[in-house]
C-alpha cells in the first residue's frame, strides 16, 4: 500500500501535492516524495514522514504547474532510499516521472527479460520496469508507449506519471487499488484517496476507471483504455474498505465510513456477545466498534486510547519492534473497562500479537471477560498485489482454527464477520468466488490474478520480495 498524488494546470503544484500527501500519509510512512516542473522536471524524495521531508525551502526546489507525490510502504523492492518514488528518468521521450500504488505479479519474468536484452536497473522496485517497457516502444506519443508497456505487466497499479506536459493516471484492468479524479479550479487532481481532495478544497468528480488511461494537459482531461477489449471484472480491494483508507474518504464511490459502520452493525448480529461495554481498538476499529454498538445496544466507550505519535503497526519491519509497538501505541482506560464485560472490536486479525497484548492490558486494566468481535474474516491469505501482509506462515487463521486462535489471543470469546456479511457491507455480492467486484482473496485464496509463472509448462509460484 502507498499513496498517490498528481496535480496539472496549478502555479502551486508542489506544495498543493505536499499538502495532498499529508492527506495520503496513512498509506505509507517510510518514504515521501515529490517531482514538480513544466517539461524539466525535478525530484525531491527522503526517508520519512511528510512532514520530515519537506519544509518551505525543499518545496522552493520544485517549480512548475504540475507535480506528482508519493507516501511509500514497501511491499516490492527493500526499504532504502533508491526505491522512493515517484522515480524520475531520462529516456528517448524525454523527462518521465512515475509514482506507483499496488504490486506487479509477473515482476520477475519482465525484469529477467528486460536484464537479458540489457537495461540497468536503478532500484530493486517492480515500478522501473514500466519505464524500461516503455523505452523500447519505438512510438513517439507517450500514452502509446505507455500502453504498450501496461500489456505486458499484470497485477495491480494504480499510476501517476508526469511527462511530456501531460499528467497521466492509471489503473490496472482489474481496479485493485483506488484513484479518483477531481477539480480545483482549473486545474486537475488525481490522488489515491479523496481525503487529499478535501484538504487542499478540490472537488471530487469521478473515480479513474478500472483499465483506464487519463490524460490531463493544457487541452483538459482525455480518456484512453489499458486494454482494447472488453473490460475484466473489476476486483476492486475489499479491505481498501477494512482497513486501509481513511474513514473519511470515499473509496470505489462509497463512504469508508459508513461501510465500517455496516461491518460492525452485522458484526454484532452474527456474532452477538454478552457485555457490558462495546470499546474499538484504534484507530481503524472505531466506526465498526461504532456499528456493533449501535446494533447490539450495548454502550459504546473508548476503552483504549491511542498515541497519535506511533505509525501503524506493522510499519516497524523488525518483530522486536513490532511487539513492544502495539503498548506504545494503545493504553487501556480503566475507568471503562475495569470490573465489566468488554466487547472489543478491532477491523481485522493478521498475526493475533496485536490481539494478545490487547487483551493483556485489557485484564490487567481489570475486565472482567474480554470478547474479541473482528469486521472481516479470518485472514488466512497473503496479498500480492500491493499490501504487506506476511507470509502465509505468519497468518495466525492460515494453520489454526477460531478457537485456537482465541486461545492464543487468551480471549473469553472470538467472533469474526463472515465472507458474506464483508460482501454485504460494502454492497458487493459474494455469488463468485472472489466475491462480486471485490477482490478479497486474503480471505477466500481465489486471487484473480494468477500468481505462478509458467516454466517448462509448470506453474512456479512468484517469490515474495517484501521486506
Ligand atoms: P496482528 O497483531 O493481528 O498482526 O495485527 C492486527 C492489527 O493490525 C489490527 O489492529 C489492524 O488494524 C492492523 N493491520 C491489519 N493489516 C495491516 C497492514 O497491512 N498494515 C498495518 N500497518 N496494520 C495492519
Ligand atoms: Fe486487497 Fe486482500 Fe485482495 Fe490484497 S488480497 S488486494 S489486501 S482484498
Ligand atoms: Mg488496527
Amino acid at each position: 500500500m502507498c499513496g498517490v498524488f498528481g496535480i496539472h494546470g496549478h502555479e502551486e503544484a508542489a506544495n498543493l501535492a505536499y499538502l495532498g500527501l499529508h492527506a495520503l500519509q496513512h498509506r505509507g510512512q517510510e518514504s515521501s516524495g515529490l517531482v514538480a516542473g513544466d517539461k524539466a522536471l525535478r525530484r525531491e524524495v527522503a526517508m520519512g514522514l511528510v512532514s520530515d521531508v519537506f519544509d518551505e525551502k525543499v518545496l522552493a526546489r520544485l517549480p512548475g504547474a504540475a507535480a506528482i507525490g508519493h507516501t511509500r510502504y514497501s511491499t516490492s523492492g527493500s526499504s532504502e532510499l533508491r526505491n522512493a518514488q515517484p522515480f524520475l528518468f531520462d529516456y528517448a521521450g524525454g523527462s518521465i516521472a512515475i509514482a506507483h500504488n499496488g504490486n506487479l505479479v509477473n515482476i520477475d519474468e519482465l525484469r529477467s527479460r528486460l536484464e537479458a536484452a540489457g537495461s540497468i536497473f536503478q532500484t530493486t522496485s517492480d515500478t522501473e520496469a514500466i519505464v524500461h517497457l516503455m523505452a523500447k516502444v519505438p512510438e513517439f506519443d507517450p500514452v502509446v508507449r505507455l500502453t504498450h508497456a501496461l500489456r505486458q505487466v499484470e497485477g495491480a497499479y494504480s499510476l501517476v506519471i508526469l511527462t511530456d506536459g501531460k499528467l497521466i493516471g492509471v489503473r490496472d484492468p482489474h481496479g485493485f487499488r483506488p484513484l479518483v479524479i477531481g477539480r480545483l479550479k482549473d486545474s486537475y487532481v488525481l490522488s489515491s484517496e479523496t481525503s487529499a481532495f478535501d484538504l487542499i478544497e478540490a472537488e471530487y468528480i469521478r473515480d479513474v476507471e478500472p483499465g483506464e488511461i487519463v490524460v490531463i494537459d493544457e487541452r483538459g482531461l482525455s480518456s484512453h483504455r489499458v486494454v482494447a477489449t472488453e473490460p475484466e471484472p473489476a476486483q476492486f480491494c475489499v479491505f481498501e474498505h477494512v482497513y486501509f483508507a481513511r474513514p473519511d474518504s470515499l473509496v470505489n464511490g462509497k463512504s469508508v465510513y459508513r461501510a465500517r459502520e455496516r461491518m460492525g452493525k452485522r458484526l454484532a448480529i452474527e456474532q452477538p456477545a454478552e457485555g457490558d461495554v462495546v470499546i474499538a481498538v484504534p484507530d481503524s476499529g472505531v466506526p465498526a466498534a461504532i456499528g456493533y454498538a449501535a446494533q447490539s445496544g450495548i454502550p459504546f466507550e473508548m476503552g483504549l486510547i491511542r498515541s497519535h505519535y506511533v505509525g501503524r503497526t506493522f510499519i516497524e519491519p523488525q518483530d522486536s519492534i513490532r511487539h513492544f509497538g502495539v503498548r506504545l501505541k494503545l493504553s487501556p482506560v480503566r475507568s471503562v473497562v475495569d470490573g465489566k464485560r468488554v466487547v472489543v472490536v478491532d477491523d481485522s486479525l493478521v498475526r493475533g500479537t496485536t490481539s494478545r497484548k490487547i487483551v493483556k492490558m485489557l485484564r490487567a486494566a481489570g475486565a472482567r471477560e474480554v470478547h474479541l468481535r473482528i469486521s472481516a474474516p479470518p485472514t488466512t491469505h497473503p496479498c500480492f498485489y500491493g499490501i504487506d501482509t506476511p507470509n502465509r506462515s505468519e497468518l495466525v487463521a492460515a494453520s489454526h482454527t477460531v478457537d485456537e486462535i482465541a486461545r492464543y489471543v487468551t480471549c473469553d470469546s472470538l467472533g469474526y464477520l463472515s465472507h458474506e456479511g464483508l460482501m454485504g457491507a460494502v454492497g458487493g455480492s459474494s455469488a463468485t468466488a472472489t466475491g462480486g467486484g471485490y477482490c478479497s482473496a486474503c480471505f477466500t485464496g481465489n486471487y484473480p490474478v494468477p500468481l505462478g509463472r509458467r516454466q517448462n509448462g509448470a506453474l512456479v509460484p512468484l517469490r515474495r520480495t517484501t521486506v
